[in-house]
C-alpha cells in the first residue's frame, strides 16, 4: 500500500478476523478478561492503557504522517498537553508562534509557565526573529502552520534546521493542512499534533486529538502521559475519527477548491481590506505554502474596511455560513476571532484585530458559498 488515499482507508483497518467484518469493531469495553493472573489476551488489559479500536487509529495517523508512532487523545489540546508536559522538563524553554491557536498558548502559559517552563512567542514565519528569540534552554519550537486565524506560513523544512541546531523539539500543529495536504515529519519535523476534532474527523460530530513522531524516545514519553494522565480517545470517538479519515483526501480537495473560489471573489470586494488565504500569489507565505503544501487548504480570513462593526455585521449576516467556532467540518462557518475563538487571547500579544472574519469554507455547492458571502458582504 503506497498511494495516501489507498493507506488512509486501509492502514490499520484490517477485516476482524473473526466475521470478516469489513469494518473493525468499536470495542466499547473498559476491560478485559484475562485467562489467568498477568494471561492477557493479545495484550489487552484496560482500555486507558490500550484499546484494539484506538490502536486502529493510531497506526492509521502514524502512517499517514510517515512516522512509526500515533497517540490518540480525548481532544486536541489533550494531545498538545501530553507532547508539552512529556518532552519538556521545568527550566526548559518553549517557543511558540506568535499567533498559534489561542488554547495552545493559554495551556502553556497557564500550565506549563507554573510547572516551570519558560514560554516566550515570536513570528515563526520570520527566521530571523526565531534564530534570535532562542535561549540557551530553548527545547522546543512550537510550528503552527498555516496559523490561525491569520494564515502565516511557516517554513517547516528551515525551522527544523534551526531547531536541531539547537536541541530543541520541533512540533508541528498539522491541524489545518492534515497530511492529506503537508506532512510535517517528511520535512524534518520531530512531532505532529492535531486536534481531529477539526479536518480528520471532519464532520463537527467528535472531538479528538493525535500525536505521530518516528521517535521512539518521545513515542514513550508522550505514551506514557496518555496512560498516566489518561486523556485517552474513548472507542465511540475514534471509530467516528477513522470513518472521517477515510475520505479525507477527497475532502481536503473540495475545501481547498471552494476556498479558492471565496478568496478569489473576496478580492475584488470594496469592503474588503485584505484577504489571508496562502493560495493566493501574493500572500507573504505562498512560495513557501506552495513548496510544503500540495492543496491550500479551506480557511479564509479577511479583514473588513468598515472595522469591527462591519465585521459583526457580517458574521450574523451569512446564511449558509453558519456563525460558531471550530473549523474543518463539511459544513461552512463563519467566526469573528476577537470575540469568539480569540477572545481568550484579547489583551496578549496574540490579539486578533477586530475587524478580522475567519471563514471554515465547507465542501457545499461553492456557487452557494461565493454568493452567500456577496450577500453578506452587501449588508456591511
Ligand atoms: N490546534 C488548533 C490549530 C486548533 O484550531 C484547535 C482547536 O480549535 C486545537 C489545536 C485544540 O483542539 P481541541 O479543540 O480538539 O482540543
Amino acid at each position: 500500500m503506497t498511494g495516501f488515499d489507498t493507506r488512509a482507508i486501509h492502514a490499520g483497518q484490517a477485516f476482524d478476523p473473526l466475521t470478516g467484518a469489513v469494518i473493525p469493531p468499536v470495542y466499547q469495553t473498559s476491560t478485559f478478561v484475562q485467562e489467568h493472573v498477568g494471561g492477557l489476551r493479545s495484550g489487552y488489559e484496560y482500555t486507558r492503557g490500550t484499546n484494539p479500536t484506538r490502536d486502529a487509529l493510531q497506526t492509521l495517523i502514524a502512517d499517514l504522517e510517515g512516522g512509526r508512532h500515533g497517540l490518540s487523545f480525548a481532544s486536541g489540546l489533550a494531545a498538545e498537553d501530553a507532547v508539552l508536559r512529556g518532552l519538556l522538563r521545568p527550566g526548559d524553554h518553549v517557543l511558540m508562534g506568535d499567533d498559534v491557536y489561542g488554547g495552545t498558548h493559554r495551556l502553556a502559559n497557564q500550565i506549563l509557565v507554573p510547572w516551570g517552563v519558560e514560554l516566550s512567542t515570536v513570528e515563526m514565519s520570520n527566521l530571523d526573529h526565531v534564530a534570535a528569540a532562542l535561549r540557551p534552554n530553548t527545547r522546543m519550537l512550537w510550528v503552527e502552520t498555516p496559523s490561525n486565524p491569520l494564515m502565516k506560513v511557516s517554513d517547516i523544512a528551515a525551522l527544523s534546521e534551526i531547531g536541531h541546531g539547537h536541541d530543541c523539539v520541533v512540533v508541528v500543529d498539522n491541524t489545518f493542512s492534515t497530511p492529506a495536504l503537508q506532512r510535517p515529519l517528511a520535512l524534518g519535523a520531530d512531532v505532529v499534533v492535531h486536534s481531529a476534532t477539526k479536518y480528520l474527523g471532519g464532520h463537527s460530530d467528535v472531538l479528538g486529538g493525535l500525536v505521530a513522531t518516528d521517535d521512539e524516545r518521545m513515542a514513550e514519553q508522550v505514551g506514557f502521559l496518555q496512560y498516566a494522565a489518561g486523556a485517552v480517545s474513548a472507542p465511540w470517538e475514534v471509530f467516528l475519527t477513522i470513518r472521517g479519515i477515510k475520505t479525507l483526501s477527497l475532502r481536503m480537495h473540495r475545501h481547498s477548491d471552494n476556498a479558492e473560489a471565496v478568496a478569489e471573489s473576496l478580492l475584488e470586494h470594496p469592503a474588503v481590506e485584505q484577504v489571508f488565504y496562502p493560495g493566493l500569489p501574493d500572500h507573504a507565505g505562498h512560495q513557501v505554502a506552495a513548496a510544503q503544501m500540495t492543496r491550500f487548504s479551506g480557511m479564509v480570513s479577511f479583514a473588513l474596511r468598515g472595522g469591527a462593526e462591519a465585521a459583526r455585521t457580517f458574521a450574523e449576516a451569512t446564511s449558509v455560513f453558519q456563525l460558531a467556532e471550530s473549523l474543518g467540518g463539511v459544513e461552512s462557518l463563519v467566526n469573528y476571532p476577537a470575540q469568539m475563538t480569540h477572545a481568550s487571547v484579547r489583551g496578549t500579544e496574540l490579539e486578533v484585530p477586530d475587524n478580522i472574519i475567519r471563514l471554515s469554507v465547507g465542501i457545499e455547492d461553492t456557487d452557494d458559498l461565493v454568493s452567500d458571502v456577496a450577500q453578506a458582504l452587501a449588508q456591511v
